[in-house]
């Protein structure tokens, strides 16, 4: 073995523990067959998956299904080199009109995921001298896209508007050179920016605001805008990041803005310029998909009807959960990261698929289980992934006191 290998050998013995400590592997799950945007065979039985952030279940749209099938014929199956190196298609662009039209935004760029479009954008719009003030619950690709970058890194308390200032104050001259980085829904417990007091904030000090809406698209807003519409803040939102891997069931990334002059940053975003472009297939249905979501809210209201269904009935049993309704419901767990595979492994065995979140993923150190809903969830559906977690209610209901 390569001696650079060894320095896994202990993550790979703590895993092989907890599997066997839970008697459930969460490290290896092979989604055997699809049987629809809700249910898949995992370990030879038919599951229901409510993890997958399929939020309006798109994935298995008939029209995004055609338009990607006849992409594929038309223009092949992948563009096999960058934008910038090969030229864009005129789909891209299409795309790219497509998302500023929805925004009602001058200009638009479409990268190859999402994690790739935190990633250029973080790391390019600033550099030496600036200042990028960020969520700490922000996700992995945020911390990534400092990482790449040159400027200087600080977080504040999550959605603690007050912290960011007392940080922004900090700065003094800085604060203009500094971009604000939040999310509209946070992934791991599902709660939203205080997005008004944070721009209240940032607009005091004269810094910039970059929203990532990865998991509000298609779930907040009248017209599935994200948080900064249900907010009446679009204006004051200078870039906007997000994914087509979730509302809009494909795979790719974007950013918007208010500032026209965005569109100069492609040649200079290292992440857009040194991968490859998404394919004409992606593409395809990305663009009938992001019309669907445009076109009425009978998804967002039936993802929403799910999601409170669910919260409550959790919330009935005692468990304690994220604090807001939302499509993304988490469950601490009040075990700890040895007997948690195995929690998770017995909502399996009873045809639920959850996602197990274990430290340093979560926010604060604990266990989670994290649903993810979906507007092609029949209400029968939820009502059986509330049996599965009613069967290990008394496992996973925090101890009370007195
Ligand atoms: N931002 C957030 C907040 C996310 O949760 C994710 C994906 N989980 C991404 C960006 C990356 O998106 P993609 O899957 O398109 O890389």
């Amino acid at each position: 073995m390569s001696e650079l290998l060894n320095k896994f050998l202990p993550l790979e013995a703590k895993r092989s523990e907890l599997v066997a400590i839970g008697g459930a592997d969460p490290f290896h799950v092979v989604v055997e067959r699809v049987v629809s945007a809700t249910e898949a065979i995992v370990n030879g039985q038919q599951v229901i998956m409510a993890g997958t952030n399929n939020y309006l279940g798109l994935t298995f749209d008939p029209e995004s299904v055609e338009a990607s099938c006849a992409a594929v014929r038309d223009e092949g199956t992948g563009t096999t080199g960058s934008r910038m190196a090969n030229g864009s298609y005129g789909a891209h662009l299409a795309l790219e009109r497509a998302l500023a039209d929805f925004y009602a935004c001058p200009a638009a760029i479409v990268f190859s995921t999402g994690y790739i479009a935190n990633l250029g954008i973080l790391s390019t719009l600033t550099g030496s001298g600036d200042v990028i003030l960020m969520d700490a619950d922000c996700h992995a690709s945020i911390y990534d896209g400092t990482r790449l970058g040159a400027a200087q890194v600080v977080r504040f308390r999550h959605n603690d508007a007050a912290n960011l200032e007392r940080r922004l104050q900090r700065l003094e001259d800085k604060a203009k050179r500094t971009l604000v980085v939040v999310e509209g829904i946070y992934s791991m417990l599902g709660d939203r920016a205080p997005l008004q007091e944070i721009v209240e904030v940032k607009n005091r000090y004269g810094a910039s605001l970059l929203i990532d809406e990865a998991h509000s698209l298609g779930v907040l807003g009248d017209h599935g805008r994200g948080l900064a519409e249900e907010l009446g803040v679009e204006d004051q939102v200078d870039f906007i990041t997000g994914t087509f891997s979730k509302s809009l069931g494909s795979i790719g990334g974007y950013c918007v803005s208010r500032w026209a002059e965005l569109e100069f940053m492609r040649y200079a975003m290292r992440p857009y310029i040194f991968t490859a472009s998404s394919s004409p297939s992606l593409i395809a249905s990305t663009r009938i998909a992001l019309k669907k979501l445009n076109s009425g809210t009978v998804l967002r209201k039936q993802l929403w009807a799910n999601a409170h269904q669910l919260y409550q009935g959790l919330a009935e049993m005692g468990l304690e959960l994220g604090p807001q309704v939302s499509p993304v419901i988490a469950i601490r767990l009040p075990v700890s990261m040895e007997e948690a595979p195995g929690v998770w492994g017995e909502l399996l065995s009873k045809g639920i698929y959850v996602n197990l979140v274990l430290p340093p993923a979560t926010p604060d150190g604990g266990c989670l289980l994290r649903c993810s809903l979906s507007a092609a969830h029949s209400p029968e559906q939820i009502d059986r992934i509330l049996a599965a977690f009613s069967d290990i209610k008394e496992k996973i209901a925090p101890e009370k006191s007195g």
